[in-house]
């Protein structure tokens, strides 16, 4: 029997239900929906999420198809989906929750005395993280920008997160996220490997959905819960971020695409006033690769305008 929040799963069964974190004011539980594939035989707790970020959507569909198409028959452990973690965020149609307009992925390991956002985090830390052996967190650029297909390797658990950061098939690895709070941390923390896969941005892209697919498939090899050997590059590029944020506001005109190469002083993007009159230009503050761009053109003083990428080196398998 596998148990997890309040759904337990005998071998070869399948089980979906929410983990209850509140009640909203229309008197409906909110909390954290899971699907649950257990399989026949014994083996590792894969955890797949998405919805961290409520304007993400192709995770959340790739998290459906998969946990409905995946045979427990076939199945060596268990295969636990979360389509959509943030589900106050989901119905707000942005990043930040409409309950608290905290972002979740910056406040883990949560609170549970807190507000919704911090409680959410303090359920998953509490009630997920001990019943997963490895955690895979699918998200895309958002609404406001798009983002090179990557996988994120947390720097200092590079020998935890690694093997699953391959396998999820990007040839780029960010390492870093230097940012704290983010669902991967309270997941090392127990010792367990987490990745986080981008792809994309907030508009919905079946491309990007089959993207998350082929990651999740790959993954699931590569941890011996379904067979077939798990597809490796032949090398990947590990990059470190660096986020730019304009000092001017204004329209925002780009000039290059995630995961274009860029050389120093490449014009990357500049801000114009009403008139046309250019306020700002972004160049590239190194040799490296654009790893996101904004597409949203209304720029605020002190937005994010691209995420530039420093090449570190190469990674073989
Ligand atoms: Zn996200």
């Amino acid at each position: 029997m596998y148990s997890i929040g309040p759904l337990t799963v005998a071998p070869g069964e399948r089980a979906q239900g929410l983990i209850p974190v509140g009640i909203s004011t229309y008197g409906v539980e909110l909390g954290i929906p899971l699907i649950v594939v257990n399989g026949t035989e014994d083996g590792p707790v894969l955890c797949v999420d998405a919805g961290v970020h409520g304007d993400e959507y192709d995770g959340q569909e790739a998290i459906r198809r998969v946990l409905a198409e995946v045979d427990p028959a076939g199945l060596r452990g268990t295969l636990v989906g979360i389509p959509c973690m943030n589900t106050p965020a989901f119905e707000a149609a942005a990043r930040t929750s409409g309950l608290d307009h905290l972002n979740l992925n910056r406040i883990f390991p949560g609170d549970a005395d807190g507000s919704y956002s911090l409680r959410l985090a303090a359920t998953f830390v509490e009630q997920v993280v001990p019943a997963i052996d490895a955690l895979v967190d699918l998200h895309t650029g958002g609404t406001f920008g798009e983002i090179a297909p990557l996988t994120i390797v947390q720097g200092g658990y590079e020998d935890l997160a690694t093997g699953i950061g391959l396998a999820a098939g990007h040839r780029l690895i960010w390492k870093g996220g230097k940012w704290g709070g983010t669902v991967r941390h309270p997941t090392l923390a127990a010792g367990k490997p987490a990745i986080t896969i981008e792809a994309g941005g907030g508009t919905y892209r079946e491309e990007n959905v089959r993207l998350h697919i082929d990651s999740i498939h790959n993954i699931l090899r590569q941890l011996k819960m379904t067979d077939g050997e798990a597809e490796l590059r032949d090398d990947y590029i590990a990059v470190s971020g660096t986020f730019a944020r304009s000092a001017a506001g204004g329209f925002l005109l780009g000039h290059a695409a995630p995961g274009e190469n860029c050389k120093e002083g490449d014009l990357i993007a500049h801000i114009v006033d009403h008139y046309g009159n250019t306020l700002e230009e972004v160049r590239a503050p190194q040799d490296g690769i654009v790893l996101w761009v904004r597409r949203i053109r209304t720029v605020r003083p002190g937005d994010e305008v691209v995420i530039f990428g420093e090449v570190q080196g190469e990674i073989t398998p």
